[in-house]
């Protein structure tokens, strides 16, 4: 379906391309593209748009596109054994101009004397000279030239990519369109083929944008699709019909040490309905830090235990699954639940033990980390699957998880409220429930940025939290040692916490190159205030819960995206007391001053989507659920939800039988 192929159905290869040998596809490996479809689907980061010029405006190196007649026969010089330089002059009708453009012999034979031409390229204005990238034999359409920039890496430059694409293009190869015909003819799109050409070489604007929008509406549509797809197959899935007694729930949600907020109350019966219903659950829910997902998760894995079945829960980092490890250990103290914690660090004998126990059944629950899934381990029968923090694993893994169970049901939790159009395609597939009020009593966290100069004050600030018998983060970008920049990095940071602080208190450093035990004393030894103040790494940013740390320090803040100093900022406020964040940058204080003004985060997303667009948010990235080629989810986002209306028409319709088919072929294949 997706692959491109030749006339004679062969399956086209990079090394198929002419002039395109090992080294050159190496290189274009590191720009992500590993084949003919990616190399076309490679669409210009930008374009350059150059008028067709009056040479006396120009200045020197100025970017000129001219026609001119051909004066003389081109001259040809070799150096080393591969580059060539050709000259000739052209007439512009005002002016006798050389032109000089390099490896491009094979194009001596079409420069004929008399014949008119159009150059572009650059303008040496001091040696009357255009330095051509390129030279058109045929008429431009108008006065514009369009000009594809591509992203390049050493070794690949633009010029080079364009030829590659343009061999393709030129080739007979077929490219299917992925719209059904039925929006084809609905939007008179025009040929995939052609449009990929215009993409690559535009003829002018209108074209190019209508192109660029059939491409971008063919991406977004396959995207919808699969998500569609995976709703409605979801929905038709037979989970795991529990009888549950709901009393046993309510008998242990009374021994709580504190009452359900109204919103933990709703997700739990959203979640009750899930369970005990025919179909299988796949529900997100969404909730900022602090809201108390963790106990939301836990009272599902009693669910599930009640119900019988074995669950297993995943978080992101070892330090979070110890962490929900003991909380679910305490929690459960007094019933006679066999609960398991099995992480990347586990000794060999122990998980070969822990294995055969979730295999024979003998294990209610499991915690862990990509271990989880990465390991071969079995279940007897796993019904419940929770993973913390899902944005931080891939679709891959995910799927891997839930294959190794029967339908078992499945729970996303997630701290990063996200923008709607993100809701919409990451989380398209699943039932969302949102956990919007916080826990009686919580404050706001006071924020404020402050820049280098203002050291004193943070050291102060600092300072009255630690007399309180307060404890504080102080968190930094980075922990190698970089001489080339100014970033804080890590050990300087605890130098100086130690000088200005480690008389009196103590002061422990926590970053990923810690082994794990050592990383589990440390956050031991601040949970127990043997530590009163912990520089860390971001290691800490997702669900670290130390109640009575009251304030996060956060060094080059400049360096985090809003949302991660937002997570950051939610490892304080614990509790009732007035606790505080404050962000140390010389830089982009003005985006920081956003998180001055709310709490909120679900706002603070939205800004940071605004601001900084598909970027690096929220990791997403690293999961690679999100990378569109083209599309854009801030710009496109009309579109997106054009699209979706389209897709969920389609799926109606008798007609789209076959293209529903591809579309779990290659969900499969995935
Ligand atoms: P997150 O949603 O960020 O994972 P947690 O589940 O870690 O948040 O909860 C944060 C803290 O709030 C925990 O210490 C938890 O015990 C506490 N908590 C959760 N729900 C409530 C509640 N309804 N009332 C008071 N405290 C709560
Ligand atoms: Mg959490």
């Amino acid at each position: 379906m997706f692959g491109i192929i030749n006339k004679e159905g062969d399956k086209m290869n990079l090394s198929d391309i002419k002039g395109l040998g090992n080294v050159g596809i190496s290189h274009l490996k590191k720009l992500g593209i590993e084949s003919p479809k990616d190399l076309i689907e490679f669409s210009p980061f930008r374009y350059d748009f150059i008028k067709r010029s009056n040479i006396y405006e120009l200045k020197q190196d100025d970017k000129i596109i001219i026609d001119g007649v051909v004066e003389n026969i081109p001259n040809i010089y070799f150096f080393n054994r591969k580059m060539d330089k050709m000259t000739f002059k052209i007439n512009t009708g005002e002016k006798l101009l050389t032109v000089t453009i390099f490896n491009r012999r094979f194009l001596k034979d079409k420069i004929i004397i008399g014949r008119i031409i159009t150059i572009i390229g650059k303008y040496d204005k001091e040696h009357n000279t255009i330095v051509a990238n390129d030279i058109r034999f045929e008429k431009l359409g108008n006065s514009l030239k369009i000009e594809p920039v591509y992203h390049t890496t050493a070794g690949i430059s633009n010029k080079k990519i364009e030829n590659y694409i343009n061999s393709i293009i030129d080739s007979n190869i077929e490219i299917k369109n992925n719209i059904p015909n039925y929006f084809i003819n609905k939007y008179k799109f025009i040929d995939k083929k052609e449009a990929i050409k215009y993409l690559h070489k535009p003829l002018d604007l209108k074209v190019l944008n209508r192109c660029i929008l059939e491409l971008k509406y063919e991406e977004l549509f396959l995207f919808m699709s699969k998500m569609y797809y995976l709703k409605t197959r979801k929905k038709k899935i037979d989970g795991i019909e529990r009888k549950i007694d709901y009393s046993k729930l309510e008998e242990f949600i009374n021994n709580l040490p504190f009452t359900l907020t109204t919103d933990q109350e709703k997700t739990i019966n959203d979640i009750y309905e899930d369970m005990t219903s025919n179909k299988v659950m796949n529900r997100l829910v969404q909730g900022d830090v602090g809201s108390g997902k963790t106990i939301v998760a836990i009272c599902t894995i009693y669910l599930n235990y009640l119900s019988g079945y074995q669950s297993a829960m995943m978080a992101p980092t070892e330090i979070l699954a110890v962490q929900h490890y003991e909380n679910i250990k305490k929690l459960f103290k007094d019933y006679n639940i066999n609960i398991r914690l099995i992480t990347g660090k586990t000794k060999t004998s122990e998980k070969k033990e822990i294995c055969a126990g979730l295999e024979d059944g003998s294990i209610n629950i499991v915690i862990g980390t990509h271990a989880l899934i990465s390991e071969n381990v079995k279940y007897n029968n796993l019904g419940l699957v929770i993973t913390d923090e899902q944005h931080r694993f891939g679709v891959n893994q995910r799927g891997t998880l839930k294959s190794k169970g029967i339908n078992p049901d499945i729970l996303y939790l997630s701290a990063t409220p996200i923008p709607r159009t993100y809701a919409l395609t990451l989380y398209g597939d699943m039932d969302v429930s949102s956990i919007k009020t916080m826990p009686n009593g919580r404050k706001n966290i006071e924020t404020y940025v402050k820049t280098g100069k203002d050291i004193k004050d943070v050291l102060m600030m600092m300072y009255g939290q630690l007399r309180e018998d307060h404890q504080i983060y102080v968190v930094a970008p980075l922990i190698e040692e970089n001489e080339n920049s100014n970033i804080e990095n890590i050990n300087d940071l605890y130098e100086k916490m130690q000088r200005a602080f480690g008389k009196k208190y103590n002061i422990g450093m926590l970053h990923g190159k810690l082994k794990n035990s050592e990383k589990e004393q440390i956050m031991d030894d601040f949970k127990n205030k043997k530590i009163h103040i912990l520089v860390a790494t971001t290691v800490v940013e997702v669900g670290v819960d130390v109640k009575n740390a009251t304030m996060m320090v956060i060094f080059d803040a400049y360096r985090f995206g809003l949302s991660t100093l937002h997570q950051l900022r939610g490892r304080v406020g614990r509790n009732d007391l007035q606790s505080y964040c404050i962000l140390v940058s010389d830089k982009e204080t003005k985006r920081l001053n956003i998180l001055e003004k709310t709490n909120d985060g679900f706002k603070i997303s939205e800004e940071d989507f605004l601001l900084r667009g598909s970027g690096d948010l929220f990791g997403i990235r690293q999961s690679g659920d999100m990378l569109f080629k083209l599309s854009n989810l801030k710009n496109d986002y009309k579109l997106l939800l054009k699209v979706k209306d389209d897709v969920e028409e389609y799926f109606k319709l008798p007609e789209s039988i076959d293209f529903q088919k591809d579309i779990e072929i290659n969900i499969n294949l995935n």
